[in-house]
């Protein structure tokens, strides 16, 4: 398939009074046109600062500081904020978890819409009214021709979060970025929003780069999962693969936190016990040893390599997987 979006050891730090937080630290995927791919990892992770890197949202004192983002041929890495102006909300639209605070509270949700089919579409006022209409009935919001009229604040967390979408969408974007888009709300809302989300992605061939922290909102949407972690990927793969044969220690301990919703036992949250790196004094080895049940004695001196699964879809860094490795039952038995 052809590659949309394509991640090359970036690399991005926030220059503090403190020193050199490398919160990305050569981090490398790609997205293919009209797929869905899911970022999954913990706050600190490096997830979100993926994604603003990408856009080149960064906020002083973050900084890109090495690789490349190849975006239907062009270097986003090079470009400048001006130029990049025009890829937001043309080329690549984001939507994050909070709608209050990115939809203008003093204007009706119609206008909003309207105004960013206006600046992106170059239609008519009546024609962005009807092409509004046309985004709410697609973001299945109800009675659209009286919500029109509806300022934010009439609207409930997921309409917002619905509203937001079609206004992320009314540019006709090649990617949206989804940044915890359902973090806020409840868990049926959840359901809801992720649902529209595959949808829209079916129907409209939009690529979608979802990020969250719940390993377990990915699996219905995304096709492909990159698993970040102290700023590299740990693990990427098919969401199949990542759900059913694991390779990395740290995806294995996110799999445990996910809640049964569908069995009858008692909900059981496994979190994974102690905190994530300081990236301002990254570790010289492997960045999940100090809470990895599995760590060898290397682990704590040399960062793993990447290692790749047969047919080279799937991979890990994890010196688990070199081919020397001693064998460990557990972590075989939950490899799968
Ligand atoms: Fe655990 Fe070592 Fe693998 Fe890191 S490299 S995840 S510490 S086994
Ligand atoms: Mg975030």
């Amino acid at each position: 398939a052809e590659k949309l979006l394509e991640v090359k050891d970036l690399r991005t730090s926030f220059f503090t009074h403190l020193g050199e937080v490398k919160a990305i630290r050569g981090v490398s995927f790609d997205v293919e046109k009209g797929e869905a791919i899911g970022i999954v990892g913990e706050s600190g992770s490096g997830k979100s600062v993926t994604s603003l890197s990408i856009m080149k949202l960064l906020l002083y004192p973050g900084k890109i500081v090495g690789g490349e983002v190849w975006f239907k041929g062009e270097n986003l890495a090079n470009k400048s904020n001006k130029e990049m102006m025009n890829v937001r909300g043309n080329e690549i639209a984001m939507i994050f978890q909070d709608p209050m605070t990115s939809l203008n509270p003093v204007y009706t949700i119609g206008n909003q819409i309207s105004e960013a089919i206006i600046k992106h579409q170059k239609l008519s006022k009546k024609d962005a009214h009807e092409k509004a209409l046309e985004m709410l009935r697609l973001v299945n919001i109800p009675d659209p021709e009286k919500r029109i009229n509806n300022f934010p604040h009439e609207f409930s967390g997921g309409m917002r979060q619905r509203a937001m979408i079609a206004i992320a969408l009314s540019c006709e974007p090649d990617l949206l970025i989804a940044d915890e888009p359902t973090t806020a709300l409840d868990v049926t809302i959840q359901a809801q929003i992720l649902k529209l989300m595959k949808d829209l992605n079916k129907k409209l061939d939009t690529s979608t780069m979802l990020i969250t922290h719940d390993l377990g909102v990915v699996a219905d949407v995304c096709s492909r999962v990159v698993v970040m972690y102290g700023g590299l990927i740990m693990e990427k793969g098919s969401s199949r693969d990542i759900y059913y044969s694991p390779m990395h220690p740290y995806t294995m301990g996110l799999l445990k936190s996910i809640p049964k919703i569908a069995s009858d036992e008692k909900q059981r949250l496994i979190p994974i016990t102690g905190t994530p790196p300081d990236l301002l004094n990254p570790p010289t080895g492997c960045p999940f040893y100090a809470r990895c049940d599995f760590a060898m004695k290397v682990c704590n001196q040399e960062q793993p390599p990447y290692f790749k699964s047969e047919n080279g879809k799937h991979e890990a860094m994890c010196w688990l997987l070199h081919p020397d490795a001693p064998k460990n039952e557990v972590y075989d038995s939950l490899k799968g």
